[in-house]
């Protein structure tokens, strides 16, 4: 009887392990990514058996109407990011299923936490926080949309329910994944952020690529340490590991002999939003014709010598983040766009693949092939350096109408600090007008992008505001999200997403006939700008020869014109005014 229960207890306990395989594990050829259903049903599972080490938390909702799911690991079971930030810890926050279709940190993430768990292997000074699956929508749409990848055999797909491209999606945050994922950010306060991808691209060598924060796009303290610490550390142990990495491979000519260029993120993806947060970021890529084991232990390597190395450096990633936020509250100029300078570049070794043309099965014309039967090793050109092209001086504050709610709400989210005015107010602003800007063709991301844009700047402009508008002082830790986001010749700022498009409209204009009479009766009253017309006609023969365009002339510098288009919104406050505010 003894024996037989002792055997009952064994096979239950086995029964129990099992069941702790993920999906992935179990699948005999290790070419099968666990699906949405299979991930909601494995954590729990985990929950349960160390019901004081891990805990779920769902956020939000994502478009397709599911909540996200974030998966915590605390050793000593505090999961109250209050406390955690007291007891001086470190928090990492872990991506997955951004791209269904790239699904390595999905199954990775599920195989880790487990061990973590069951190898007691939870870091003394470092919180986990892995989103289980981002991506939930695409996730669900599942089937075989990379076509160029090999494995796993079915994956989800890149877009999510609105069709979008997640990881384009941060600042502008049209889905609802993107909010909920600011709520999890801002709640958990995380000092280093990895987002697990796999790549397209050049064939070469290696199972993982890396983009780290570009050094001249990150704050400078955490450049220095990501840049001569944390990277070669995680370079020097994946290699140990036997998953030698080299940084994202983006060629600048059509192969990676012609050297590779840094990926610069901007704040449209995830660690170019990251990053205006002073969080420590990461990328992985795998390489998408590896198998798909390779790639999933890859990733699983990663995320454990990312683990390793932050419980090492706990106390000195947690003073840089200190002083970074500091430094960055002091900063005065921002950086709003940045171009590779081709000139600077490193060498580096390259483990690639022979790149040759031959004739298309299908065409008869050269196409390109990677011949792996010959491998090389050669040293190539390294392009990692890029200057500012446009930066901003920061003001005192930002002025923003409460009708503004987009940008009030998504602020909100990301706890940037605001008032509002108390009383109706006709402040004296710097304020632009959009003098030009260029926008693209065709609509990208769900929006008719803008660039190239170019401000009038005009002092001391007295505009009203009203009781409850919102004043933002720039002296924040989240300096570069608020300075990013508002200045308009950001790359990824609002502006460039057409949240302001309604300013481009003008709204009135004149009948030429009537205005014929009263633009002839106010020159007359106003001989100063029949002055000025004239100074014009002679150094302008267009303006000379166009009656419309003298009359045109008159009243765009005439109070009948509306002085809001174009006029940007948000108002900048130069001098420490004394403001009545809520
Ligand atoms: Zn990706």
């Amino acid at each position: 009887m003894k024996k037989m229960l002792l055997l009952i207890g064994i096979s239950l306990l086995a029964g129990r392990l099992q069941a702790q395989l993920t999906p992935f594990e179990q699948s005999k050829d290790k070419n099968y990514t666990a699906t949405y259903a299979e991930v909601m049903a494995y954590y729990p599972k985990l929950v349960k058996q160390y019901p004081q080490q891990v805990k779920l938390f769902n956020y939000g909702s994502t478009d397709v109407g599911k909540p996200l799911t974030l998966v915590v690991v605390s050793k000593d079971g505090v999961f109250d990011p209050a406390k955690i930030k007291q007891q001086n810890k470190r928090v990492i926050l872990i991506n997955n299923g951004i791209h269904p279709g790239e699904p390595e940190g999905i199954d990775a993430s599920m195989m880790l936490v487990r061990d973590l768990l069951q190898k007691k292997k939870l870091p003394n000074d470092v919180v986990v926080c892995f989103i289980a699956l981002y991506n939930i929508d695409g996730s669900l749409n599942r089937g075989i949309s990379r076509v160029s990848q090999n494995g796993p055999r079915a994956y989800g797909f890149r877009g999510n329910y609105r069709n979008l491209d997640l990881n384009r999606d941060f600042i502008k945050a049209d889905s609802r994944n993107a909010l909920a994922f600011m709520q999890i950010l801002n709640t958990w306060q995380p000092d280093v952020f990895l987002d697990n991808h796999a790549s397209n691209g050049a064939d070469y060598q290696y199972v993982m690529t890396l983009i780290e924060t570009q050094k001249d796009k990150q704050q400078p303290l955490l450049a220095e340490y990501t840049a001569k610490t944390l990277s070669p550390e995680l370079y020097k142990r994946m290699d140990k590991s036997g998953y030698e990495m080299i940084p994202y491979v983006e060629s600048i000519k059509r192969t990676p002999d012609s050297g590779i260029v840094a990926f610069l993120e901007t704040p449209r993806f995830s660690t170019g939003y990251t990053v205006q947060h002073n969080i420590i970021s990461y990328v992985t890529e795998t390489h998408m014709l590896k198998p798909y084991d390779k790639k999933v232990y890859a990733t699983y390597e990663f995320m454990q010598h990312l683990i390793d190395v932050c419980q090492r450096d706990a106390r000195q990633i947690g003073e840089l983040k200190q002083r970074a936020d500091e430094q960055v509250k002091q900063q005065k100029t921002f950086a709003l766009n940045w171009d590779l300078d081709e000139q600077k570049f490193d060498m580096i070794s390259f483990k690639g693949y022979q790149a040759g043309y031959k004739p298309s099965g299908i065409s008869g014309l050269n196409r390109l092939y990677y011949d792996r039967s010959k491998p090389y090793t050669k040293e190539i050109k390294y392009y990692n350096t890029y200057k500012p092209t446009i930066t901003a001086e920061k003001p005192m504050a930002y002025v923003i109408p409460q009708a503004w709610s987009k940008i009030i709400d998504l602020f909100r989210l990301n706890k940037v600090a605001m008032r509002q005015l108390k009383h109706d107010t006709t402040l004296a602003v710097q304020t632009y007008y959009i003098a030009d800007y260029k926008t693209g063709t065709r609509p990208y991301e769900g929006h008719y992008l803008h660039n190239n844009v170019k401000l009038n700047t005009i002092n001391n402009n007295r505009v009203k505001f009203y009781e409850g508008d919102y004043v933002v002082y720039t002296n924040q830790a989240i300096n570069r999200y608020i300075i990013e986001t508002l200045e308009p010749q950001g790359v990824d700022s609002f502006f460039a997403w057409g949240f302001f498009d309604s300013m481009l409209n003008q709204k009135e204009h004149y009948s030429d006939y009537v205005f014929e009479d009263v633009a002839f009766d106010y020159l007359k009253k106003h001989p100063e700008l029949q002055q000025q017309l004239d100074n014009e006609k002679s150094k302008n023969p267009q303006l000379a020869q166009s009656g419309a365009a003298q009359l045109e002339y008159v009243y765009r510098n005439s109070p009948f014109y509306e002085n809001t288009y174009m006029r940007y919104p948000v108002g900048r406050l130069l001098t420490d005014t004394k403001l009545d505010l809520q």
